[in-house]
């Protein structure tokens, strides 16, 4: 399929310095969009049927507008579901059209080619329809297509930084209320690195939805008594120990976690503030700790990375990022010794689990911008 577009969108991944599992518990986090994209290019077409493309895949599909269904394949399910929830705030916008899609983010990989997808064709509609739709409409549109139509219950982290992303800026969002400030990613002579280890384990989905329901039922019991809390990372410490007793000890466990993660993010932007650069990376050394041994979503390739960057004295700081069970970490790396770094990590990994991982050095960027 080849055309010329009406439309052409670029859609950003995104990388979350620290604040791990933290949007779905109302807690802070501290993403960012980033320079790989997903490039969605549209045209109109006079019927009721979409055709899409993708070009990462090689692979295609057909949509009829008048029997929008969720699909067996997982990958149609983040189009018929921007496509139904934008049709049912703005009915009788949307007409057939063409779409290919091109990337250059790695997929399934933890930097959220889904809310890239999801949010470029969100914007691409938009464009192509003139439909009157809010960036945040956008923003809750592309998160209910994930839940109800891909089925994984994520939070809202990932199609806020992939919509309000700015360039050089770290976004400093409280997902309770989704208040936000956008800081200076001052991280010289530091850069980001991204290391895919390049597997993801199938637990992803089943695990991401079992942690949420864990968190779930411990504010709960915790609400009994303290009807007050609203969220799981609001609540004191002390207070979720009172409640040890009632919880399962996995439960208590990831509890435990959310708090010290929402700490360590409060931690982490006071660092950045004074530019105490050792802080921030240790901070989030520490978070992979409790991601591996308290949440418990880690995996022996990312641990086995984050080790290495901790051995590493041009790194400062390094952890897993995204959901988990493979994927990526992200690391702080000094900019004199990037390739040094990246040639002695991919040769450990290499010999210890015969596989090549794929480096990606990588700039904050936009959000989702209008090309054509
Ligand atoms: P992540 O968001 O970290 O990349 P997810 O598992 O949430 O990982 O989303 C990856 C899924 O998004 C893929 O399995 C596929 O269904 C879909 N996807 C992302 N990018 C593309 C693309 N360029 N073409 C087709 N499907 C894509
Ligand atoms: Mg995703």
């Amino acid at each position: 399929m080849n055309f010329t577009p009406e439309v052409v969108i670029k859609s950003p991944g995104r990388i979350n310095l620290i604040g791990e599992h933290l949007d779905y518990n109302g807690g802070h986090v501290l993403p960012a969009a980033i320079d790989l994209t997903v490039t969605l290019r549209l045209r109109k077409k006079n019927s009721r049927s979409c055709t899409i493309y993708s070009k990462s895949i090689d692979d295609s599909f057909q949509v009829d507008l008048d029997k929008l269904e969720i699909s067996s394949q997982e990958w149609h399910n983040y189009f018929l579901g921007v496509i139904h929830f934008t049709e049912q705030r703005y009915p009788g916008h949307i007409s057939g059209f063409d779409c290919i899609v091109e990337s250059n983010l790695p997929i399934g990989s933890g930097v959220s080619s889904s809310a890239a997808l999801e949010c470029g064709i969100a914007v691409a509609l938009k464009n192509l329809f003139d439909i009157p739709v809010t960036d945040e409409e956008i923003i809750y549109i592309a998160r209910d297509a994930e839940h109800h139509f891909v089925g994984t219950k994520c939070g809202i982290m990932d199609q806020f930084a992939v919509v309000r992303g700015k360039k050089e800026k770290l976004i400093q969002l409280n997902c309770h209320d989704l208040s936000f400030d956008y800081v200076p990613a001052e991280l010289s002579p530091y850069a980001i690195v991204l290391l895919n280890t390049n597997v993801s384990h199938n637990l992803a989905t089943s695990e991401y939805n079992l942690r949420r329901q864990e968190c779930e039922a411990a504010l709960e019991i915790v609400r009994k008594r303290y009807p007050v809390y609203e969220a799981l990372a609001h609540i004191p410490k002390k207070i979720v120990q009172e409640h040890e007793k009632e919880m399962t000890p996995k439960m208590f466990q990831r509890a435990e976690y959310v708090i010290e993660e929402n700490q360590r993010t409060l931690q982490a932007s006071l660092a950045l503030a004074k530019q105490n650069l050792p802080d921030f990376g240790a901070l989030l050394f520490a978070s992979h700790t409790g991601l591996s041994e308290k949440y418990e979503v880690s995996c022996p390739e990312l641990d086995f990375l984050v080790k290495q960057a901790h051995h590493h004295p041009n790194v400062i700081g390094a952890r897993m990022m995204g959901g988990g069970f493979g994927g990526c970490t992200i690391n702080l790396v000094h900019k004199d010794h990037m390739d040094s770094f990246i040639e002695h990590t991919a040769l450990a990994y290499q010999k210890k689990f015969q596989i090549e991982l794929t480096p990606h050095t990588v700039k904050i960027g936009d959000g989702v911008q209008l090309i054509l």
